[in-house]
């Protein structure tokens, strides 16, 4: 893939030496006893997230935004359909629901994609989120709390609690929880935990329209990306750019999303607008949920990679049972922060 322009995963060639040691790390992870070992852990955790996003959604008047007609995958070539058969197996024997499907159900299911041939299979159970930001400010709303909007420059233990330091702010807490995705790494070392966090820039693109063109997700797998129908405009989302934090977006890979939903979709015009996202990306795609092994008032969670949205309320519960001492995401937890 790294060898190929049009393909889902690049590496920014002036990165590769600060990202060295994170890929070693995630080439160590993708042998198959360790990546066997990570997806039964994130298959874990996944069990939950479908029924807290249910429940967190209708709790604060957001379940229109939740659609439950599951997710497509679309195989273009004989070869695909093969390597998906044993990826589905695989995730079959993890507990996940998902059916191949034939070109004619396909069409039946999205009468949209009636130009497109091949095999497919469907995620009956997956839940799909039609508008991500109308989520978490309904979140922000219902959470009755006061938030402060302040950028954390600083954070040092202070006596037997924590001192936040940031433009404007000075803050002393008795917890703190370090969720700032991709640049929890820096906070963290500020602590003392060295973490192996890095980020997997993702990009999407949008097209503005009344009805999206279909009803679900559908990955056409071989492009690495998902066309999906949120509300009022048509997402095309996915691919991944190894490259840090500060390198600004590349055109080549917003164009390379717009060629894949093209392929689709060939009348698409351009785009509306386009968007360059940071997951926080651990090498063995696990997030990293726990107390500090230095500081017992700092709890961790950030490192979800791809699925941040999806484990949000996993998250949240994990965190309020660390907060309460009810957990402290036990010396074994595979999400521990001292597991690297
Ligand atoms: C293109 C793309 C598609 C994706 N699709 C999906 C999907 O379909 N499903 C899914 O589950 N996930 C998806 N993800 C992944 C998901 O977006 C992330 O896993 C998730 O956002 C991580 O959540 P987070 O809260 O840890 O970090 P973020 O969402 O990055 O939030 C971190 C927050 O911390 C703040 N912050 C950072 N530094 C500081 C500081 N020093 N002081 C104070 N605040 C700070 C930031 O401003 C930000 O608000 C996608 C990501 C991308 C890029």
């Amino acid at each position: 893939m790294l060898f190929d322009r049009a393909s889902p995963l690049a590496i920014r060639h002036a990165a590769i030496a600060s990202l060295a040691p994170w890929l070693l790390r995630f080439a160590w992870q993708s042998l198959p006893r360790q990546a066997a070992r990570n997806a039964a852990a994130i298959a874990g955790l996944l069990a939950g997230a479908g029924p807290m996003w249910r429940e967190l959604a209708g709790h604060i008047g957001a379940s229109a935004l939740l659609r439950e007609k599951g997710a497509i995958y679309l195989y273009d070539t004989d070869k695909a359909a093969q390597a998906g058969a044993r990826d589905m197996a695989q995730r079959r024997d993890l507990g996940v629901r998902v059916e191949m499907i034939s070109t004619a159900e396909l069409h039946r299911l999205e009468p949209g994609l009636c130009n497109v041939n091949g095999q497919a299979a469907i995620f009956p159970d997956a839940i799909f989120m039609t508008d991500p930001g109308r989520m978490v400010c309904a979140l922000a709303k219902a959470a009755g709390v006061p938030i402060l909007s302040h950028r954390v420059t600083r954070l040092a233990l202070c006596g037997g609690a924590m001192m936040l330091e940031g433009a404007g702010l000075s803050l002393l807490a008795r917890k703190v929880v370090i969720a700032a995705g991709a640049h929890s790494r820096a906070l963290a070392a500020q602590i003392g935990d060295r973490i192996p966090l890095d980020t997997e820039r993702g990009y999407h693109v949008e097209w503005d329209m009344e009805s999206p063109r279909l009803g679900r997700p559908v990955c056409p797998v071989s492009r690495g990306f998902y066309l999906c129908p949120m509300e009022g405009r048509l997402r095309a989302a996915g691919t991944v750019e190894l490259g840090g934090l500060t390198h600004p977006p590349s055109k080549a890979r917003v164009e390379l999303l717009v060629a894949g939903a093209r392929a689709i979709f060939p009348d698409l015009p351009a785009p509306d607008r386009d968007w360059m996202g940071f997951r926080p990306s651990m090498p063995d795609s696990l997030p990293v949920i726990g107390q500090s092994p230095n500081c017992a008032g700092v709890i961790h969670a950030f490192g979800h990679g791809h699925i941040g949205m999806t484990l949000a309320p996993v998250t949240a519960r994990m965190v309020c049972d660390i907060v309460g001492g009810r957990s402290l995401a036990g010396a074994c937890a595979p999400t521990r922060p001292g597991r690297f």
